[in-house]
């Protein structure tokens, strides 16, 4: 394949070129928070709005169909960029509402109509749900939430000082009452890639259902999700060049055809009568009321978008960008929470600077236009894991450039000066 342009494909996104702080060029390192969105995206919503705005799958008028034909389109997109087939990815608002929505079929089994082997999901006491240490929020609290409405009990893998899951004992955690093992792809704040094969073949021996946490990966790795053989899988438009409010769930499909609904209403019925209802097969019987379509058309052409510049080219930019990042690691005073080399982890770097606190830190760097993330990022034991309450975190995308990382360094480097903790 030719060799990509990065300097084209930044001159794709109109919102890196304004000027912050007063005057001063705009360095966003915050694509793991939200990632900004390329012109083609921009285009497509509005077009959708100026042209075939309707609502889908009802209308019998050809907006409607127009519509209809775009937002299903938009679901192969997706499903293709993620090695997946049309029917088993689901739209949600986020990855959230994904991981959400399969936390909640697991306790609805009685909602089971037209789901014939909805007994597969229900918990009893005693069940267990493994997790791990590094979860961001969205891959936790769903779960906890379910183990208190079922009595399942949560466990999870630790993470070892260089933020890598600690997988020396597989077998201590997954075990015979094992009934779903959740975990992160790329954690969000250490950019660790978790061994999939291996928690998937654990988890496979025990008869658990896996649940992948991808919104770290999808946006800056090949994903294929039929070869990682995971059982579900969550994503976010807005992480991966897309809009807000749209996400995907990924379902094997046999499990999603088995699976009892979330929410219930118009759209993802069959028969209603006033005292029953059938339910529609997937994806339909998991997307209740009117679907986030202009969105949903907005993240299928950045699948497409990003399937065009290929993600093995992403990949490898962005190793060289993580890189050049976890260069920082050699500033004195700055500790880096997460590996320090670049196998099996991308390019997203949490840090924390001796004697001067993570939102201090974020502040200094805004004042010269750089954009890094502060706080916990959703992920407080992992933090806790380490002692610390917040980390700043610096994390690239596409369209970042070497010399923004290097930028970003050479502030660094000034900001344990700049508050006299030298
Ligand atoms: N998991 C991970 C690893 C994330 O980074 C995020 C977003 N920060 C989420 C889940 C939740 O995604 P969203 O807020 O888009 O639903």
């Amino acid at each position: 394949p030719a060799a990509v342009d990065w300097a084209a494909v930044r001159a794709d996104f109109p919102l890196l070129g304004r000027t912050v702080r007063g005057g001063r060029p705009l360095v966003y390192l915050d694509s793991g928070a939200t990632s900004q969105k390329p012109n083609v995206v921009l285009e497509a919503e509005v077009d959708f709005y100026e042209r075939r705005n309707a609502a889908v799958h009802r209308g019998a008028h050809q907006l409607a169909e127009e519509a209809t034909e775009a937002f299903e389109s938009a679901r192969a997109a997706v499903a293709s960029f993620v090695g997946a087939d049309d029917d088993e990815i689901v739209w949600t608002s986020g990855a959230t509402a994904a991981l959400n929505l399969i936390a909640y079929a697991f306790s609805n089994a009685t909602l089971g109509r037209g789901a014939p082997e909805s007994s597969r999901f229900v918990l009893r006491p005693g069940d267990e749900i493994v997790v791990t240490e590094a979860e961001h929020h969205a891959n936790l609290v769903p779960w906890q939430e379910l183990c208190a409405r079922t009595g399942a009990v949560l466990r999870w893998f630790g993470v070892g000082e260089d933020g890598r899951l600690d997988l020396t004992d597989v077998a201590s955690v997954i075990g015979e009452r094992t009934r779903i093992v959740a975990f992160g792809h790329v954690s969000n704040v250490t950019g660790a890639v978790a061994p999939v094969a291996t928690l998937v073949a654990a988890a496979r021996a025990v008869g658990a259902y896996t649940v992948l946490d991808a919104c770290q990966s999808v946006p800056h790795l090949p994903v294929d999700l039929h070869a990682l053989d995971v059982d579900f899988a969550a994503f976010s438009g807005h992480k991966m060049l897309g809009p807000t409010g749209v996400g995907a769930l990924y379902g094997r499909r046999e499990l999603l055809a088995a699976m009892p609904p979330f929410q219930t209403g118009g759209s993802m019925v069959e028969v209603v009568t006033m005292q029953t209802t059938t339910y529609a097969p997937p994806p339909q019987r998991f997307e209740a009321g009117t679907q986030m379509v202009a969105q949903a058309i907005g993240m299928g052409v950045a699948a497409q978008w990003l399937g065009e510049l290929g993600m093995p080219a992403v990949a490898a930019h962005e190793q060289t960008l993580a890189a050049e990042l976890l260069q920082i690691a050699t500033i004195p005073g700055v500790r880096v929470i997460g590996p320090l080399d670049t196998t099996d982890r991308l390019a997203v770097v949490s840090f924390v600077v001796d004697g001067v606190h993570a939102h201090d830190v974020g502040q200094v760097l805004d004042d010269q236009g750089i954009a890094v993330r502060v706080g916990h990022h959703c992920a407080q034991p992992l933090h806790r894991r380490f002692g610390i309450a917040a980390t700043a975190r610096a994390s690239a995308s596409v369209y970042t450039t070497l010399d923004e990382v290097r930028a970003f360094r050479e502030a660094l480097a000034g900001v344990r000066a700049f508050f006299g903790a030298e």
